[in-house]
């Protein structure tokens, strides 16, 4: 189910989406804040896999699930916004175990060693967007709600992915990583940090207007299919899971692994 492409506009600095007709207000919104120079804004193409989500949620063909699910999907390729904001930003000095990154300084000793040989970053923001939240579905129903999460979870996958394309190819990085405020063990990269990456990306107040994403007084974010981080170019590819015991997570793209850990302790 192809929605929409997505293009630069004639500054290279925001994209829009190539489908006039489907122009959200998230656009026009752009127009009239103040875009912090150095920031860019993306509108990601997204593409949802009719056959993929209904085999993700077991749903037989002709029943009513079937046709229900059909009806979903195509309100959200209609009105989703997935969104990515993301910027170049330069280490400007490291201490012990922080990094000052454009006048912002973070404390974790996992993102100092990722960051030792590095000199451009690009923090960064990707939401499935706010827009998607207007599709009526059945509040109540715990199985609608899961529908509901597994299609946002695609718009946000589709956001990363776009994010992350557009970075490696405009500033022709071979290889990427990123690492995420508050993921893995407690302490390897303070939850607390989300305050500083947030400032660095242009502050609370115009990541909401602007993205509608919002900073809990926990560090947590709404809307919660959000995610926040620094990506940074990297010889091999480093995963948070990494430096995560949790071996019950459905989402784990790499195991624990203890010389690290010890490492990064001092051991
Ligand atoms: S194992 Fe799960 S919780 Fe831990 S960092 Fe990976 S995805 Fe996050």
């Amino acid at each position: 189910m192809s929605v929409s492409f997505a293009i630069p506009d004639k500054t290279g600095r925001a994209f829009r989406s190539a489908n006039v007709n489907k122009a959200p207000p998230f656009h026009e919104r752009l127009c009239n804040d103040k875009l912090p120079p150095v920031n860019k804004i993306l509108s990601p193409a997204f593409d949802l896999s009719l056959k993929e989500i209904k085999a993700d949620l077991s749903i037989k063909p002709g029943s009513n699930s079937d046709a229900q699910i059909e009806k979903i999907l195509n309100q959200v390729e209609r009105i989703a916004r997935p969104k990515a904001l993301y910027r170049v930003a330069y280490i400007e000095k490291r201490g012990h175990e922080t990094v000052m990154i454009d006048q912002t300084e973070f404390h974790s000793r996992a993102l100092y060693a990722n960051l030792e040989t590095v000199g451009r970053v690009f923090p960064y923001i990707a939401t499935c967007g706010t827009e998607v939240d207007g599709i009526p579905i059945e509040r109540e129903d715990a199985v609608q709600r899961h529908w509901f999460n597994t299609i946002r979870l695609a718009l946000l996958r589709a956001s990363i992915q776009h994010l992350r394309k557009t970075i490696q190819d405009q500033y022709q990085l071979e290889t990427h990583s990123a690492m995420n405020p508050g993921s893995g063990e407690a302490g390897v990269w303070p939850i607390e940090q989300q305050r500083a990456l947030f400032s660095l990306l242009g502050g609370q107040q115009w990541i909401e207007n602007t993205m509608g994403v919002h900073l809990l007084d926990s560090y947590l974010m709404t809307h919660e299919m959000t995610v926040s981080g620094i990506l940074f170019p990297s010889k091999t590819t480093y995963y948070n899971c990494q430096l995560c015991r949790r071996d019950d997570c459905p989402g784990r793209q790499a195991h624990f692994d203890v010389a690290l850990w010890e490492n990064l302790q001092g051991k």
